[in-house]
Order: C-alpha cells, then sequence, then structure tokens
C-alpha cells in the first residue's frame, strides 16, 4: 500500500464513500484514527485471538492489527504486503473486542483497513453477488436455480474433480461446490409468502414478530428458517414475513458500504412499514453474523442525521432467533426428540456471543429441555473457521481453526452441536464429516422446535 493510497484513505474517511464516516465505539463515537489508538497495545486480547494463538506471530494479532492500521494511516507503512495478510486472516469474530477493557473495536477497523487497501474497486465475486441481489433479485433467484440444477447433473462435481476449477483460479469455488449442501428449487421467501398465517396487513391487529430469511436459510438452509417460524408461532403467537432483502453484510464485508446502505435503507423502510400496519414488531432473523449487522446499522448512517435515527430505530427493533423465545417458555421436550439428538452440546457463534453478547438463553433452554444430555463444549466461544467465505478465501488458516473445533466437539461425545449462524452449519458439518462422523451440527432453532414439538 503506498504513502499515495494511504492519504487517499483519509480523503475517502472524511467523505464517507468508501469508509464509514465514524465508528460507534464503546468510549463514543470516534473517527477511525482515535478508534485505532484506544489500542494501547496492552496484549490482554492477545489469548482469544484464534489467528494469534494457532500461529503466535504477532502481526495476526488483534494488537498487531490495530498497530498496522495505525501504522498505515500515518504512512508509516509502504508495501501492501505485510498489512494484507495481517487484515486478510482476521476472522472479523469479535473475540478481542469482547476481552479488551477499551472494546477496541478491531474488525470494524480491520474492514477500513481492507477498504483503504481495495480501493474504489472492492472484490469482484462477492460485489457483484450483492449487486444483482439489490438491483435484479429476479435474475440472482433465477441463476441460483440454474446452478441448483446443474450440480444435480453432477458436472460441476467432475470438474472438480478433473481440476477445471483451479486451472481457472477458482479455488474457491470448487470448495463451495464440495462442501455446499444440495441446494433447493424452492426458495424459503418463496414458502414463506404462500403461507395465509404470515401475510402482513390482512388486518391490522397487532403481531408480535416479523421474519427476517437471512440469505443463508433463504437460499441454502430452508428448513432453518421453517423451523425458525414454526418455533415463533409455538412459542411467541401471530407474526409476518418480513420479505426483506440482503441484510447487506456481504456488500459491507467486501468492500462495497454504498450498497451495504441501499440495503440497510430497504430493509429499515419495510420495518417502518410493517411497524405503520402492525404496532411495535419485533424484527427476528435466525443468522447471528446478519443479525449482529442489523444491530449496528446505525454505524452506517452517522453522517446522515434521518437515517441514523430510524436506522437506531430498526436495530433496536431487532432480534436473534436464539435470544427470541424466552428459555422460560420451553420447558417440556419430546422423548423421543431427545433420544435422537442424543448428547447436546452448544458452539457459540462469534457474532451471537462477542457480536450480541447473547450466551446464557441458548444454555438456558437447552438445559432445560436436555437435562444431563446437555454438556458444554470446551472453547466454545472460539470461531470456527467459517467465518463467512472465510474458510473460501482463507483455506490453511480455516481449517487449523476447524480442526481444534471438532477435536473439542469429539473430546465431550457430542452427537448434536446447536450453533446460531448458516456460517458455522456449513463449515462444522464439513469438519464433522471427515474428523467426527458420529455428529451433527444443526441451527440452534431447529433442535429446540424439534424437541418442543408436541406429538401429533
Ligand atoms: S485491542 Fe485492547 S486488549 Fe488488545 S492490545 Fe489493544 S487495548 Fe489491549
Ligand atoms: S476479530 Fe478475531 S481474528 Fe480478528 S483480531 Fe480479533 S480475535 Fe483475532
Amino acid at each position: 500500500m503506498s504513502k499515495y493510497e494511504v492519504n487517499e484513505m483519509y480523503d475517502a474517511h472524511a467523505e464517507g464513500e468508501l469508509h464509514l464516516p465514524s465508528l460507534l465505539t464503546h468510549l463514543g463515537e470516534r473517527s477511525l484514527y482515535d478508534a485505532v489508538s484506544q489500542c494501547s497495545r496492552c496484549g490482554y486480547c492477545e489469548t482469544v485471538c484464534p489467528t494469534y494463538m494457532l500461529t503466535g506471530r504477532e502481526p495476526i494479532s488483534a494488537r498487531g492489527r490495530n498497530q498496522l492500521t495505525r501504522m498505515i494511516m500515518e504512512g508509516r507503512l509502504d508495501g501492501a504486503g505485510a498489512a494484507a495478510e495481517s487484515l486478510d486472516t482476521c476472522l472479523l469474530c469479535g473475540a478481542c473486542s469482547e476481552a479488551c477493557f477499551a472494546r477496541v473495536p478491531t474488525a470494524d477497523i480491520v474492514l477500513e483497513g481492507r477498504r483503504a487497501a481495495l480501493g474504489p474497486a472492492p472484490r469482484f465475486i462477492p460485489v457483484f453477488i450483492s449487486r444483482l441481489m439489490l438491483e435484479r433479485p429476479g435474475l440472482f433467484g433465477f441463476l441460483l436455480k440454474l446452478g441448483a440444477l446443474a450440480r444435480r447433473t453432477g458436472l460441476p462435481r467432475l470438474a472438480g474433480k478433473l481440476g477445471f476449477f483451479r486451472i481457472l483460479g477458482l479455488g474457491p469455488l470448487e470448495k463451495a461446490e464440495s462442501e455446499a449442501p444440495r441446494m433447493p428449487l424452492t426458495f424459503l421467501s418463496e414458502k414463506l409468502a404462500a403461507d395465509p398465517e404470515l401475510a402482513a396487513g390482512k388486518d391490522d391487529a397487532p403481531r408480535a414478530w416479523a421474519y427476517f430469511a437471512p440469505c443463508g436459510p433463504n437460499y441454502l438452509f430452508t428448513e432453518v428458517g421453517e423451523a425458525t417460524v414454526a418455533l415463533l408461532k409455538r412459542f411467541l403467537g401471530r407474526g409476518v414475513f418480513f420479505h426483506n432483502s440482503c441484510c447487506g453484510l456481504l456488500a459491507y464485508n467486501y468492500g462495497d458500504i454504498r450498497h451495504a446502505r441501499d440495503f440497510a435503507r430497504r430493509n429499515i423502510e419495510k420495518y417502518e412499514e410493517l411497524k405503520g400496519l402492525h404496532g411495535e414488531i419485533g424484527v427476528i432473523g435466525d443468522c447471528s453474523s446478519c443479525v449482529a449487522f442489523m444491530k449496528t446499522y446505525e454505524q452506517l448512517f452517522t453522517a446522515e442525521p434521518e437515517w441514523r435515527n430510524r436506522a437506531a430505530a430498526f436495530s433496536a427493533a431487532v432480534r436473534d432467533a436464539i435470544e427470541a423465545v424466552p428459555p422460560a417458555a420451553m420447558t417440556h421436550a419430546s422423548k423421543e426428540a431427545l433420544a435422537e439428538a442424543g448428547r447436546i452440546t452448544y458452539h457459540d457463534s462469534c457474532r451471537a456471543c462477542h457480536g450480541q453478547g447473547i450466551r446464557k438463553e441458548p444454555r438456558e433452554a437447552l438445559r432445560t429441555l436436555a437435562g444431563k444430555r446437555f454438556t458444554e463444549l470446551p472453547e466454545s466461544d472460539w470461531c470456527c473457521g467459517g467465518a463467512g467465505a472465510y474458510s473460501f478465501t482463507q483455506p490453511e488458516m480455516s481449517e487449523r481453526i476447524l480442526r481444534r473445533k471438532t477435536a473439542n466437539i469429539a473430546s465431550v461425545r457430542a452427537d448434536t452441536v446447536a450453533v446460531g449462524a448458516t456460517s458455522c452449519l456449513l463449515q462444522i458439518n464439513a469438519g464433522l464429516r471427515r474428523d467426527y462422523p458420529s455428529a451433527k451440527a444443526v441451527h440452534y432453532t431447529q433442535l429446540a422446535e424439534k424437541l418442543t414439538r408436541p406429538a401429533a
């Protein structure tokens, strides 16, 4: 990274075009430079940073990442090499911030550093996908279904085996093709739109909740969203389907902050429309990464006072599905479902525990429902290495982190691992199939729904 680009980073930061104008930190609203300067280099966060603990290398610790970003901003670092490795290998898990006395927002700082490195040309594939989702959602859905049909022919797998992906420099696509579950031909949003109980505006009676379908459950794990909706209906009463766009996290994480804002505006407007129809209403999603991001929408709009207030009101209504149903409401579990689940444990998805501080609710519920069948997982709040697209962009580091997770699961002889994010589902199940095939990861709502399902 040249000094010229560093100056560009300052300019763009001030304009709020390529960067966030300011960060909402634990110590108040701060410029990026002030936020990164909050790091006193104490090193207290080192022992919770998975990339540091596995390598012992300072540049890939939270402290190292903060110092390198600060050096970039001060124009004291020439060449992208050292900073690129440091920034690209961060899982954005947030464990460091939770351990840090000043709550230095290292993940946000790393993202700002990455945006500076990318400049006005963010990563092509994720940005192309998010633009398609934003501007041509129908075409995006059609292409996904085409891809699902093509997979069923077995041709992509054959192409992978013949090495075509690697020849074309598309190694991550080969990994995605081999690890992704069978893709559905009917999306969750299509199923929910056909459910008359979930239609908004049929009457003006209050509704307790609006289900927000994150992209994982919508396009890949439709069974997760169906379980969440069944659970919400059972314990929270009447609700509606949000008919949402993507939350914008994909665009946000890959350098396209303008489109992240566009997604956020759409969802905020939709929320306001539902509130107008049904009064105060909770927005409940079942992927902790997306939910945690929606709880921080305000940070996208610090330079736009009107949108900032609207974003804050929206975020205040957002709930993670793993916290939405009070544990005290779930008192009885079906014996058959318990026997099928076997020994149960819980993996804290990063954006649930570090991002939202949710630890107690799912444990309380599982302890009540499963009794002695529930066992704590060692290092349960260590990232699994999934981290969105991390397992595809940083396969070696991701693999090392995953092996530690599957070894921990094997150490407590778990049969069922409950998780809160779809990237954890994909990653942990890929690891378990190889390392400990008697166990399976499921979303927390799938497990809770099955355990509390009334006898037919
Ligand atoms: S991020 Fe926080 S805990 Fe880590 S070195 Fe900086 S001040 Fe210390
Ligand atoms: S976000 Fe996670 S991987 Fe990144 S520096 Fe913090 S603890 Fe380490």
